[in-house]
């Protein structure tokens, strides 16, 4: 449901935050836990996102502009876990009291705007944290043009598996291994056998890959047996992040049969720094893609009305790469792709009933992962599995560098947004990471 904080006349008295291209404009707000640059770690709290700069919820309370509701104060922690457990209602209030303060020409606005120095930090004085503590992470498969172009790989004539238009597909992951946007990753060890070889090897991997995902935080849980009905899903939904799923395609060539993929990715998965909330979705929501003539429809307990009417949202994600030479040379990172969320076969309400739908319970702080999102088309294909079909297509880069998988010292940005007619963009921020070189031997 929208409401006041919604409205697209809004601007805030940040002005930064009313410049056309900025990822947090007023209508944003999205939450992330930072501390200040020089300060201890131990004093990590929970920040909103506003233009280039960060609003800091705790000293907003301690200087009277904002109420001390339960909300506001589960924003003293250092992760926002507590803030997430609530329900809806106490988080829609803090959203509208935050929005007001921020707002140029309101009366909260213009004694905080007279505040200012004291609430606000630079994003660039700022760190910014891992904002969720994350117990389960679960990945998707939900793109059915990712599904297509990698089973187009391995099986030509029939790409899908016979499952995939009525089952979500997804794996356990790892929680331990999700690090913030910034966090260099080291190319993973492991085994691997070439193709002309019997035995296997262990060393580094050889076909390293990212994977441009949308992630979902669990807000409130569900019993463990309790299974979550498709009409229900809003209330367990908190937000949304950025993912990037490393994944070492050599290791789980060699690994993922018969049970999946294990090593190949829980080294490491990265996540934006931003947790863009469901409420500050809600203008961006359109209908779950079209299915095409002739697919099953959805078993009854993944169909809703609602969810075929509002269940898709219209989100661009991108990728980008420099390698350590196009920075040393201040090259700007080369765009790679652009793909549509909007045309992802699951919904993510889908996946969540799905998940729970055995009764098992999700609990808060849960990350759901959609699985690497691709449209039809080249430009939008949201892995170098996909883009270099498995390293047969290398791309080249601005310096004549060519890339068939990530080498070392290459900086993956992913970026995204949602968007609507006539409504600002709001973004996400950005998923970024370096890769690093594997321990030697
Ligand atoms: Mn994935």
């Amino acid at each position: 449901m929208m409401n006041a904080t919604h409205d697209t006349t809004l601007r805030s008295w940040v002005e930064s935050a009313n410049e056309p291209e900025t990822d947090f404009p007023i209508q944003n707000l999205p939450y992330g836990v930072f501390t200040v640059a020089a300060e201890e770690k131990a004093t990590a709290r929970v920040g909103v996102a506003i233009g280039n700069s960060i609003l800091d919820v705790t000293a907003a309370v301690k200087s009277g502009l904002l109420p001390p509701s339960r909300a506001a104060t589960a924003c003293e922690r250092p992760t926002l876990n507590r803030l997430m457990e609530l329900g809806k209602g106490y988080q829609s209030a803090l959203r509208s009291a935050l929005s007001d303060l921020l707002a140029r020409g309101s009366d909260a606005g213009r004694t905080a705007a007279a505040v200012r120095d004291s609430i606000l930090v630079p994003t660039d004085r700022a760190v910014l944290h891992l904002p969720v503590a994350i117990g389960d992470y679960t990945d998707f498969y939900a793109s059915i043009h990712h599904a297509t172009h990698v089973g187009r790989m391995f099986r030509p004539d029939s790409p899908l598996l016979p499952n995939y238009k009525y089952v979500p597909i997804g794996y356990h992951g790892r929680a331990s291994s999700i690090v913030e946007s910034g966090v260099p990753v080291k190319r993973p060890r492991g085994q691997t056998r070439a193709a002309d070889a019997t035995v296997p090897t262990f060393g580094p991997s050889r076909m390293l890959d990212y994977e441009s995902e949308l992630g979902v935080f669990v807000g409130r849980g569900n019993h463990l047996g309790a299974p979550i009905r498709i009409s229900d899903t809003e209330d367990h939904l908190f937000g949304f992040c950025l993912v990037n799923d490393w994944s070492a395609r050599d290791i789980q060539t060699w690994e993922y049969q018969p049970l999946g993929p294990f090593l190949a990715k829980n080294f490491a998965t990265t996540i934006s720094s931003w947790v863009v909330t469901a409420e500050a979705a809600e203008p961006y929501r359109i209908p779950a893609a079209a299915r095409p003539p002739g697919d099953p429809p959805p078993l009854d307990y993944l169909l809703s009305e609602e969810n075929e009417k509002s269940g898709g949202l219209d989100a661009i994600l991108e990728v980008h790469l420099s390698s350590a030479r196009m920075r040393d040379e201040r090259i700007p990172a080369t765009l790679l792709s652009r793909a549509p969320f909007s045309l992802m076969y699951w919904t993510l309400a889908q996946m969540v009933t799905h998940h729970a739908s055995n009764g098992c319970n999700l609990r808060t702080g849960d990350l759901m992962a959609s699985g690497t999102v691709s449209g039809p088309s080249p430009d939008a294909m949201g892995c170098l599995l996909e883009l270099t079909e498995r390293g047969a297509k290398p791309i080249t880069l601005p310096t004549g560098e060519t890339r068939k998988f990530l080498e070392d010292g290459d900086e993956v940005v992913m970026r995204g947004y949602l968007r609507a007619e006539s409504r600002p963009r709001i973004g996400f921020g950005e998923c970024r990471g370096v890769i690093l070189p594997a321990d030697s031997a």
